[in-house]
């Protein structure tokens, strides 16, 4: 009575049960199905994990059945309640028992995978979820650079959505045609790099890429993993940074660090390839001048103007610099021979010749070039600035003896600077240790033949040199600046001899200080007004001399400082009058008491008619202008007396006497003044 259908229509029951029901309904099913089978009236299905309480009635004859596949065990059927089993019976309940076995084995592998599919589902849903809140900008892509995921962070950088990104090659993000993706992936992988990248809407920015490799299960690569962070505020803030370190605020230009790297590496490779370069310093001829009359706005804007010419003048692979205030420097990085380096600094020279028109004024500057000269002359940026600086410093004195504006670097230049910091350094210390002293020449009224002043002249009494003549260390000071704390000194050390001779009731006579053009400022007059005060003295104990060179720079303010020290009561004396080239219109308004003939026309007096004229000259206008005038460097008798007949009022020279120290000068003083001797006043 159970035929092949009825198991047909089982089997089919089995499979049913197995993929749609669970837990109690689906033993119960399957325990029905096996009693229907063998046409039990008790049977049941025994999952693997489940002891019954009870046996089945009439278990003496029932029949039991494994559920297995493979090793893999699902339980058994127990039916019972027949007489007997027929081999048919047991033979159905076992197939039964088999398809049942590979079905329940079927749907937990594929209960399990769902699992599994769901949790790794989860899993990238989440990770996804991750990438998209993290700012930075995250993409994946295959080994030929083909985008595999983009993040919403890459969505916001680039302005491509995923859908727009994803299955396009990395290249078209690229700012550089030229770059590969081969070269700057593949070989930089796990890299830290800064790319240039471009944006949907075409702006390019700076980014920092990091690329780290995505490999499969089996640990092979498959691709790269791409994180980008835009940073192109930090890059320009960077850039600002180079600029504000390697150039001038000024002029724009490289200032002297860069020119500095950039000689060094135009060095380096001039060692490899046996090439010459050179060195340029330029410094601007009387720039100060301009500054101090004109003001800071029209200097700032004539050094623009120049630094202008100069970059036109040269070729770009040329560099300029501005180093400070009005030096320059150039570096010619490929020459041949030294022609081509002074052409190149006659061309600069040339590009200075046109006036600059500055604020409605016509200014003229010019410049000195020193050159030097690599490999020869040196190995390093620095040496070859020094060394042109050198060369520079000389073709500033050659200038006004040559008119040559530009020197090369030579040897015996360097041995002449290192004596002149030499005297420097010197010369600093001696202020500070009482190493300077003053010696007084005395000047006589030709008339009466009495001593009416002196000139107060500085000595540097050296420990190792003696006494040294201030022709061999004021020029020095002069260029320095270092001159201005001398002439206090000798100030403060003149008026300090004057209150002693006061004091003891000397004759009174004017003492004279020499100002050079660097102290002739606003300050001088409140200072000397103050020293004097200082130490008691009436003014009519001071004279200044004033070089004429002095008056030449900005006659206007020079004329205020004058009218306020005559104005004191101090008298002024031009020293070397005729060197200079003062105009006599000006020589009309300067508030002047004396013109000091200078000793290179005494001197030629009375042989040389030339200087016999000039001297004359002086004299004359001296007495049309109603000022005094004396002659310095009076050695004969004949020089006395041809001044004398020419109308001078005083003399100063070694005929009379050489520049004294303080107490043979006082002697020298007392014996002028002293009454005559009785026997010539009675004869
Ligand atoms: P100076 O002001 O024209 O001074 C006159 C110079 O001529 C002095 O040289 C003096 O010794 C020298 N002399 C005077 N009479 C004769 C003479 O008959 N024959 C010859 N051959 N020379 C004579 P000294 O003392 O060597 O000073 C040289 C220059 O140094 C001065 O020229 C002056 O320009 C500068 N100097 C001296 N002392 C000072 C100072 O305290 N401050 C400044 N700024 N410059 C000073
Ligand atoms: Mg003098
Ligand atoms: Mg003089």
């Amino acid at each position: 009575m159970h035929g092949p259908v009825d198991f047909l229509a089982s089997s089919a029951a089995v499979c049913d049960a197995v993929l749609r029901m669970r837990g109690p309904a689906l033993v119960e099913e399957l325990g029905r199905i096996a009693r229907e089978v063998t046409g039990s009236p008790h049977g049941r299905y025994v999952p693997r994990d489940m002891t019954p309480a009870t046996g089945l009635p009439g278990w003496e004859t029932g029949l039991s059945q494994l559920i297995q596949f493979d090793s893999q065990y699902f339980g058994r059927f127990e039916v019972s309640g027949r007489d007997a089993y027929s081999d048919a019976s047991r033979q159905h309940l076992a197939s039964l028992a088999s398809l049942a076995a590979s079905v329940l084995q079927v749907h937990s592998v594929a209960q399990r995978t769902t699992h599994a599919y769901v949790q790794v589902e989860a899993r990238l849903q989440h990770q996804s979820q991750i990438l998209d809140q993290i700012h930075e900008s995250v993409l994946t892509m295959d080994l030929n650079g083909f985008i595999t995921s983009w993040n919403k962070g890459a969505e916001r950088l680039f302005g491509y959505s995923a859908v727009e990104a994803i299955g396009r090659n990395i290249i078209f993000l690229y700012d550089d045609e030229d770059e590969t993706f081969d070269d700057a992936f593949l070989e930089q992988g796990g890299r830290l790099m800064e790319v240039r990248r471009k944006k949907k809407n075409g702006e390019v920015f700076w980014a920092s890429l990091s690329l780290s490799p995505l490999c499969d299960m089996e640990d092979r690569s498959i691709g790269l993993i791409a994180y980008l962070t835009d940073i192109t505020e930090r890059k320009q803030a960077e850039e600002r940074i180079h600029h504000l370190a390697y150039y001038d605020a000024l002029t724009g230009m490289p200032n002297r660090s860069l020119l500095t790297k950039l000689v060094d590496q135009a060095l380096t490779v001039a060692l490899r390839s046996h090439g010459h370069g050179c060195v340029m310093f330029i410094d601007l001829n009387r720039f100060k001048l301009i500054n101090d009359t004109l003001g800071r706005t029209v200097g700032d804007a004539l050094l623009r103007e120049v630094s202008q010419r100069f970059r036109l003048a040269l070729r770009d692979q040329d560099v300029v610099a501005r180093l400070s205030g009005d030096e320059f420097a150039v570096g010619l990085f490929d020459i041949h021979q030294h022609y081509e380096a002074s052409m190149v600094a006659n061309k600069l020279l040339d590009a200075l010749n046109e006036p600059f028109l500055i604020d409605g004024h016509d200014l003229r500057v010019s410049a000195s070039i020193g050159i030097s000269v690599y490999p020869q002359d040196g190995n390093d940026a620095e040496t070859l600035l020094r060394l042109a600086d050198i060369a520079m410093y000389r073709a500033k004195q050659n200038a006004s003896t040559d008119g040559e504006h530009i020197a090369f670097y030579s040897q015996d230049m360097n041995k002449g600077m290192q004596e002149r910091m030499r005297i420097e350094s010197g010369l600093r210390q001696a202020l500070g240790n009482g190493q300077l002293l003053l010696h007084y020449q005395p000047k006589y009224e030709i008339s009466s033949g009495k001593i009416i002043g002196a000139e107060a002249l500085v000595r540097w009494k050296h420990p190792e040199r003696g006494l040294v003549p201030p022709a061999e260390f004021i020029p020095l000071a002069e260029a320095t600046g270092l001159v201005v704390q001398v002439g206090e000194w000798v100030l403060e050390a003149a008026c300090a001899q004057a209150q002693a001779w006061k004091e003891k009731g000397l004759p009174p006579i004017r003492l004279a200080v020499n100002v050079s053009a660097r102290e002739f400022t606003s300050a001088l007059p409140g200072r000397v007004m103050e020293t004097l005060q200082r130490y008691g003295l009436e003014p009519s104990w001071l004279e200044l001399e004033i070089t004429e060179s002095t008056l030449m720079h900005n006659i206007e303010r020079v004329i205020g400082i004058m009218d306020r020290l005559t104005a004191e009561g101090i008298a002024l004396s031009l020293d070397d009058f005729g060197t200079g080239y003062s105009s006599l219109s000006y020589l009309k308004r300067f508030p002047i008491d004396t013109l000091k003939i200078d000793r290179s026309f005494t001197t030629g007096i009375p042989v040389d008619t030339n200087d016999c004229a000039i001297a004359s000259t002086i004299i004359s206008i001296a007495q049309q202008l109603k000022h005094k005038v004396i002659a310095e460097g009076v050695e004969t008798a004949e020089q006395l007396a041809f001044l004398k007949d020419s109308g001078c009022d005083e003399v100063q020279g070694y005929l009379f006497s050489r520049p004294l120290p303080s107490l043979e000068f006082e002697r020298a003083l007392l014996q002028n003044w002293a009454p005559p001797e009785p026997i010539a006043a009675s004869a």
